[in-house]
């Protein structure tokens, strides 16, 4: 798979619960539409989200029970999966492979064990860690997004310390200040690193 792989960019960004992942994710789509995002498998249920809206199957994630997603690892449907907060996550392997094999630039979002997996497997991704401005505004953004309870935001800030140890096993960090900000300077680091010289 490498040498094939190789024809496409695999970049994933990783960072602590609360971080705004996904609101600079969705800003860094709206910005480099030759970027496609790979949804990923989830055994947790869908979050009600501070609008009031939930998220949806095959949308947010692709929602599944235990077993579903026992059966999966089983038939090697995932490129890396891991266990976070007593879920399991997993990257779907064959629409990730496919989009490789066609030249495709491929965003994963994950936590850090699935990020390591990455590297392992695939070294030539590129890693990125959003990087919170501190730990007190990103225990003020968990709080604040009132999407868990308070128990689960306590876990979460848990884990979220845990997470910023694996920050300088990354390629790239990126503080998540101002949205735009963050999504602009993942944006050049995915320019500069997929970027073909043949052009030249
Ligand atoms: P959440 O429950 O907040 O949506 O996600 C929890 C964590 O799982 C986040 O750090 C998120 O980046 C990560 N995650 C989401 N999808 C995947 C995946 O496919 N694989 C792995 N390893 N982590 C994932």
């Amino acid at each position: 798979m490498n040498s094939v792989a190789a024809q496409g960019s695999l970049i994933v960004i990783s960072g602590p619960s609360g971080v705004g992942k996904a609101s600079v994710l969705k800003a860094l789509l709206v910005k480099s539409p030759d970027l496609y995002y790979s949804i990923s498998t989830t055994t947790r249920l869908p979050r009600r989200m501070p609008d009031g809206t939930v998220e949806r199957d095959g949308v947010e994630y692709f929602f599944v029970s235990d077993q579903e997603f026992k059966s999966m690892i089983e038939q090697d449907e995932f490129l890396e999966w891991a266990e976070f907060n007593g879920h399991y996550y997993g990257t779907p392997r064959a629409y990730v492979e496919k989009l490789l094999v066609e030249g495709k630039k491929v965003v994963l979002e994950l936590e850090t064990k699935g990020a390591a997996q990455i590297q392992k497997i695939m070294p030539e991704a590129t890693l990125i860690f959003l990087v919170p401005p501190s730990m007190n505004e990103l225990e003020c953004r968990l709080v604040g997004r009132r999407t868990e309870d308070l128990n689960e935001v306590d876990k979460r800030i848990g884990i979220a310390y845990e997470e910023m140890k694996a920050a300088v096993l990354y390629d790239y960090q990126v503080v998540n200040d101002v949205v735009d900000r963050a999504a602009d300077q993942i944006k050049d680091i995915i320019d500069v690193v997929t970027f073909d010289h043949r052009q030249l």
